[in-house]
C-alpha cells in the first residue's frame, strides 16, 4: 500500500497536539454555526490562560480540542464546515509525524520505505476502514 493514496485517517492526532489560535471573525463564524453568542463561545471554548489581543486559543478538554468529537475509530471536528482557518489549511500526509503517530496508535501500522507495513490482520482491518471512509 503506497502512502500517497491514503486520505486523512481521522485519527485526531493533530486535534490533540495543537490548539488553533482564532481571530474574532472566526469566533463569530463558529459561534453562529453553534447557535450561541460569541461571548458564550469564548466562555465555553476559549483557553483564557494566554490572552492575546483580538485572538483566542481554543481550549483542550480531556487532552484534545474542545471541538473534537469521537465516533468509534473516528475523531471528527464538530464544526467541520466552519472550522478555524489554521485547521482548514492543515494538509494530512503519511509523510508527517502527526499522521504516522495516528497510524501507529490506532492501527498498529508503520511506514517503511514509503509503504504502510504491519501484520496481515492489522492491514486487513485498516483496508476495510479506508473503504468505509473513502
Ligand atoms: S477546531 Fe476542529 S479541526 Fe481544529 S483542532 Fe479543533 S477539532 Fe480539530
Amino acid at each position: 500500500m503506497q502512502i500517497e493514496d491514503i486520505p486523512c485517517l481521522r485519527c485526531g492526532t493533530c486535534c490533540t497536539w495543537y490548539q488553533p489560535l482564532i481571530t474574532d471573525e472566526e469566533s463569530e463564524r463558529i459561534a453562529k454555526y453553534l447557535g450561541i453568542t460569541v461571548e458564550d463561545f469564548w466562555e465555553e471554548y476559549a483557553d483564557t490562560r494566554w490572552p492575546i489581543q483580538g485572538k483566542h486559543l481554543i481550549k483542550h478538554i480531556d487532552d484534545h480540542c474542545a471541538l473534537m468529537k469521537t465516533e468509534g475509530y473516528q475523531h471528527l471536528c464538530s464544526v467541520h464546515s466552519v472550522k478555524p482557518d489554521d485547521c482548514r489549511a492543515w494538509q494530512e500526509s503519511l509523510e508527517k509525524k502527526e499522521c504516522q503517530t495516528g497510524l501507529l496508535k490506532v492501527w498498529n501500522l508503520k511506514i517503511e520505505n514509503g509503504e504502510v507495513v504491519g501484520t496481515e490482520e492489522d492491514l486487513d482491518k485498516f483496508i476495510k476502514y479506508l473503504a468505509e471512509i473513502t
